[in-house]
């Protein structure tokens, strides 16, 4: 088998999730940030080869269709300021190199874009279109991709970069540079997975096809989130019963939580599916069905226009109408600010929150 970042990545996480994918061949969904990942990438790889920018953003759209993406924000993530600094260097460079001296194990990727300086420097960019930021040593990847530079270029170190494409120039760019004894950690945790996956296969195939679910366990945990295949792995939930003891417990049953919300709503979307063609799904006096939810789209001038007629017919509509939190951010409205015009209102919700969230 040849390895990537992402399938061991994927192995690490939940080898379940790995077995689904990678030995069975299940087809999975394609979702939104995964489709516009994917064209962001396309978009910046035909401008930097040369295509016009507006142009290049089409073309990538076209190209990777599989959802519909929206095209202003593709552009604006394609405009960023480090991407348009790039001049020269090597552009979506696919590789395949083995990871053993054998040659046995051999591990592909892509690198977004590298350049070697004259003094033999390194450099190397990934783009990432997330929302949430991480450094470079949070995960291997780009140890992965820089041991590979190191092997063709012979570069002792090499100075590696994730832009966060969202953020502003300044707060975009998580920077590390890889020594020769790191680019080798990241290639021996590389291998220490390869040769694992290697043998639960060959331990798989003398099953003579069975199943052995000790071979590849589900792990829930965060990454359910975005899983195809939660449905289908539930059949091995561990709650019974749902008590919680200790804060083991209580990481265990959250992350079965997280499974278990990520199987039903891929259950919903089958539904969806189904009520679409056939109509509304009866379950005893109550149905699955689409519900119209109807809201209004007025523009600030009309609604100037409405909210005078309704304040001439002596209704006081600021009674009605509340602004965001999000919207008052906006417009630049401060804390301070508000301050002098009412009190600070907190409620809690209690959800799952990122980290940078928790901050
Ligand atoms: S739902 Fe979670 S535990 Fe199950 S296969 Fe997917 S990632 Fe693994």
């Amino acid at each position: 088998m040849i390895y990537s970042y992402s399938r061991l990545k994927r192995y690490a996480d939940c080898p379940a999730s790995f077995q689904y994918k990678y030995l069975y061949e299940m087809s999975e969904l394609p979702t939104e940030p995964l489709v516009l990942g994917k064209t962001v990438h396309t978009a910046i790889q035909l401008y930097l080869t040369g295509t016009e920018l507006e142009n290049a953003v089409e073309q990538a759209i076209l190209q990777e269709g599989e959802l519909p993406v929206d095209r202003d924000e593709v552009l604006r993530l394609v405009e960023h300021p480090m991407v348009r600094k790039i001049q020269g260097g090597q552009v979506e460079q696919q590789f395949l190199i083995p990871l053993d001296r054998e040659g046995v194990i051999q591990l592909q990727g892509y690198i977004d874009w590298y350049e070697q300086l004259p003094g033999g420097a390194v450099k190397l960019i990934d783009w990432k279109s997330n929302r949430q930021k991480y450094a470079p040593t949070d995960n291997h990847q780009l140890g992965l991709y820089s041991w590979y530079l190191s092997q063709v270029t012979g570069a002792a170190e090499v100075d590696a970069e994730l832009v966060f494409l969202r953020y502003p120039y300044a707060d975009s760019r998580q920077a590390y540079t890889y020594t020769s004894v790191e680019m080798e950690e990241a290639r021996r945790w590389a291998m220490a997975l390869a040769t694992e996956i290697e043998d639960k296969v060959a331990e798989l195939n003398l099953l003579d096809g069975g199943e052995d679910e000790h071979l590849f366990p589900a792990i829930p945990g965060k990454h359910c989130q975005t899983c195809s295949h939660a449905s289908l792995c539930i059949k091995s939930v561990q709650i019974k019963p749902v008590k919680i003891d200790d804060e083991v417990d209580a990481q265990r049953v959250a992350a079965e939580v997280i499974r278990l919300e990520s199987a039903t709503s891929e259950m919903k979307e089958h539904l969806k599916a189904w009520a679409k063609e056939h109509g509304a799904i009866a379950v005893g006096d109550s149905s699955f069905d689409f519900v119209p939810s109807v809201s209004w789209n007025i523009d600030a001038e009309k609604l100037y226009e409405l909210c005078s007629e309704l304040h001439d017919r002596g209704l006081d509509v600021f009674q009605y109408l509340t602004l965001t939190a999000a919207n008052l951010k906006k417009m630049g409205v401060t804390d301070a600010q508000l301050q002098l015009y009412g009190k600070q209102k907190t409620t809690k919700t209690f959800r799952l929150v990122k980290a940078k969230e928790a901050c």
